[in-house]
């Protein structure tokens, strides 16, 4: 009989943590999961689902327009419902933790639906002061919207408040130049709000390519969204209608019903009993792990966006897979980091997977780049001047395709697929030899001159 409780005690029943608890367990181990919001985490509750189910329906608003070009009689005057949007939103939220809870029942996995603290290398305190003891802890806290401090500040909301929204606003300031910041400017431009980016830098979604970025900004102020650069919040003031006026350095004061601070987020480990206990975090509040997920303190391992490593849930979900595999099942695995696709569900969306055209630039020195820079047949048939843009770098030397950046309808859906071809070290001698898909927008893949 084992000296400990439990063989495993994850705290945090997110992407990495629902995924390590299942897969322990499957392997034999005695595994308990505490959670003190919902089990799914932030992707499941408050981020990945709910934000797409909001991408389809903001996209309607312009699919609806579309449609009078394609024969279809559509009421000038289509009237949206919010709250209708929401609840369905939310319900499906629901639904989702239900089967995550199912799946832990299913693993024996035990669920303890409360905060848990740290208390030692293999000690666990629940919020009630219990004390349980397992061989080895798993951190998986995820992350939390950084909000700065300036006066005001606590009447904006944060991407956990913006799903659960009591009216749509008509007005709404959105600090951040990130992927979660610009998604959510679509959203709310599709349902018909006045939308403010605010961005303290110059630039939006850091880490992207350029001319994809530039893309994106040149057709979101088309579509009517408005963008404040170098502007750093200075204060939110309430006015007596209940309304708020945003006041920024080196701009006009700026009216606004909502405001949604998306300006990154910090690993979730304040409070937690990790210094205490002797683990490691870095200057951001990150647990500091090794390639197999362990922290500073052997018994300890942590894994997911409290790692700070790719803040993305796929990525939270194989690190889970390895731990587990790795701990529990025999087989050691580690997480392979590079190109790792991913997206900005914006209107339009954007894929990329790989190196930018200045990283590839920096790294192999001489490289080609390729762009079709066209108009999707849908958007011309609908009279909407709106082009996509798909970009591929290839590395000279080798003719190996080392990034692909895209931007228009189903950016993603098409990433996803060419990422299995830059994974696995295909050349543009390959993408070339592979005969179009016509008429589709992926074929201009295999078109690239
Ligand atoms: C608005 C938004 C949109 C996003 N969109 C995407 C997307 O489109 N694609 C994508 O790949 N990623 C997206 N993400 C990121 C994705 O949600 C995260 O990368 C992913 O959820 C990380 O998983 P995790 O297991 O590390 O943590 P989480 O899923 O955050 O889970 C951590 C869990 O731990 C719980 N917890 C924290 N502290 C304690 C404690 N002390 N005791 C008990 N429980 C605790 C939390 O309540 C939470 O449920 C989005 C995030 C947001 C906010």
């Amino acid at each position: 009989m084992s000296k400990f409780d439990y063989d495993l005690f994850v705290i945090g029943a997110g992407s990495g943590g629902v995924r390590a608890s299942r897969v322990a367990a499957s392997h034999g181990a005695r595994v308990a999961v505490a959670e003190e919001h919902r089990v799914g985490g932030t992707c499941v509750i408050r981020g990945c689902v709910p934000k797409k189910l909001l991408v389809y329906g903001a996209h309607f608003a312009e699919d609806l327009k579309d449609a009078r070009h394609f024969g279809w009689d559509v009421p000038p005057n289509c009237r949206f419902d919010w709250a209708r949007l929401r609840d369905n939103v939310l319900a499906e939220v629901t639904r989702l933790e239900g089967l995550y809870g199912q799946t832990l029942d299913n693993h024996q996995v035990e669920v303890f639906k409360t905060r848990a603290t740290v208390a030692g290398p293999q000690t666990v305190r629940l919020a009630d002061g219990r004390e349980l003891t397992a061989e080895r802890i798993l951190i998986a806290t995820g992350g939390w919207p950084f909000v700065p401090d300036f006066p005001g500040s606590e009447h904006a909301i944060t991407s956990n408040e913006v799903f659960h929204l009591e009216t749509l606003p008509q007005r709404v300031v959105i600090a951040g130049g990130g992927y979660i910041a610009n998604e959510f400017a679509g959203i709310f431009n599709e349902f018909g709000s006045k939308v403010t980016i605010v961005n303290r830098g110059d630039a939006i979604l850091r880490g992207y390519d350029e001319q994809i970025r530039d893309r994106l900004l040149q057709i979101s102020m088309t579509k009517g969204i408005e963008f404040r650069f170098n502007a750093p919040f200075q204060s939110i003031e309430k006015q007596a209608d209940g309304s708020l006026m945003v006041h920024l350095a080196n701009c006009d004061p700026i009216p606004a019903d909502a405001v949604l601070v998306a300006t990154g987020r910090v690993p979730n480990t304040r409070g937690l009993g990790l210094a205490e206990a002797g683990v490691e975090l870095d200057a951001d509040g990150a647990v500091k792990v090794d390639e197999g997920n362990r922290s500073s303190v052997p018994s300890i391992y942590a894994v997911g966006d409290v790692t700070n490593r790719i803040q993305l849930t796929p990525v939270a979900i194989r690190e889970g897979q390895a731990f587990a595999d790795s701990v529990f099942g025999g087989k050691p695995t580690t997480v392979d980091y590079a190109n790792v696709p991913s997206a900005v569900f914006s209107h339009p969306p954007i894929g990329a997977v790989g190196m930018t055209e200045a990283e590839a630039r920096n790294k192999l020195g001489s490289i080609r780049v390729y762009t079709s820079d066209f108009r999707a047949m849908k958007n011309v048939l609908a009279g909407r001047n709106e082009r996509a843009l798909y970009k591929m770098v290839v590395n000279e030397a080798t003719d190996q395709v080392v990034g692909l950046h895209l931007i228009g309808p189903d950016a993603p859906e098409i990433l996803q697929a060419a990422a299995v071809a830059v994974k696995a070290g295909l050349t543009k001698a390959d993408f070339d030899a592979t005969v179009a898909l016509h008429p589709s927008m992926a074929e201009e893949l295999v078109l690239l001159k």
